[in-house]
């Protein structure tokens, strides 16, 4: 007898189901069909959840690294804005150095030259914010700023430095005027400086200045610009003035008839002091005139002459 399988399939509610009569290899070919099916289908469906598992993966590895560029990112910017704290406190110690600079010629000089601005606004920076536009902003000003304050420098050393020269030109000048130099008055020289007879006395006396002849009511000029040390009826030499030169040098001007400075009175070279006369023992009317220095009296012929070692040396040095 031929082996035969029935497949019956009873649809709910049916009366009667519908029956299949196969024979074994039918069924059996059949059976591997639809298990083939299965598998088949099986294998898709896993194909298709491997894929997606794939996928997954790859949004997540996507994620992490989207996060980690995220962090890193932050990170960076947190950094950003140290560093730009860190350089900006480098940049305000900078700008202060310039400031206490700048403060320092201005106090040399003593006043504020007329080329020089007056101080650039003070910024306000962004110190911490990790704005990189703004940031960037910032240190644009502030290195304006700087380049400002440095242009100040600049200029403002090129000031000092002239001033300075100007400075030390019109101390020189004035240095030079303080010498005693040149004529006290106009004349001739009737006794030089050194051992001479004496005009009263029988022997010999050191004569400490030069006596110049001229004119009784003759003017007598300040050799230099000083100050009136000393006035007055003072023995033998009659009315008398003296002026100090500093570097401690003063002139001394004797036998006048009359005194036109007062003591402490400020004289420039060259200015209007006495009148020639004979006052104190003076045999005629003629200037007795010493150059002193340190209180001692030195030859005068030297200033009279117009004392350029004295000048070329406060020319060369600056001060005597
Ligand atoms: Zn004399």
């Amino acid at each position: 007898m031929k082996k035969s399988c029935t497949i019956k399939l009873i649809p709910p509610h049916a009366r009667s189901a519908f029956t299949f009569k196969l024979g074994l290899p039918h069924f059996v070919a059949i059976f591997l069909i639809i298990a083939a099916v299965l598998v088949g289908a099986f294998a898709l469906l896993e194909r298709k959840a491997i894929a997606d598992r794939i996928r997954l993966k790859k949004i997540e590895a996507y994620n992490r690294i989207l996060e980690e560029k995220i962090r890193l990112r932050n990170e960076e910017k947190k950094e950003m804005a140290l560093l730009a704290g860190n350089k900006y406190n480098e940049l305000h110690q900078k700008l202060a150095r310039k400031e206490q600079e700048i403060n320092i010629i201005w106090k040399t000089i003593g006043k504020e030259p007329r080329t020089i601005q007056s101080r650039p606004n003070q910024i306000k920076t962004s110190r911490g914010s990790a704005d990189p536009l703004k940031i960037k902003r910032d240190f644009k000003r502030l290195g304006e700023i700087i380049e400002n304050k440095d242009n100040e420098l600049d200029k403002l050393k090129e000031a000092a430095l002239s001033y300075a020269e100007e400075m030390r030109q019109g101390l020189i000048k004035s240095r030079i005027r303080e010498i005693p130099q040149g004529y006290p008055c106009n004349g001739y020289i009737s006794s030089g400086f050194g051992y001479r007879n004496d005009p009263f006395y029988y022997g010999s006396e050191f004569h400490q200045g030069v006596d110049i002849v001229e004119y009784y009511g003759a003017p007598i000029y300040a050799a230099g610009d000083g100050v009136v040390k000393d006035t007055g009826y003072m023995g033998g030499y009659g009315y008398s003035i003296e002026i100090d030169h500093r570097n401690g040098y003063t002139t001394f001007y004797a036998h006048l008839c009359d005194i036109l400075v007062r003591p402490g009175q400020r004289i420039k070279a060259g200015e209007k002091i006495g009148i020639m006369g004979c006052s104190g023992a003076a045999t005629g009317a003629h200037l007795h005139y010493e150059v002193r220095h340190d209180g001692i009296a030195r030859n005068p012929q030297k200033f009279l002459d117009g004392a350029d070692d004295l000048i070329a040396k406060v020319k060369k040095y600056g001060r005597l």
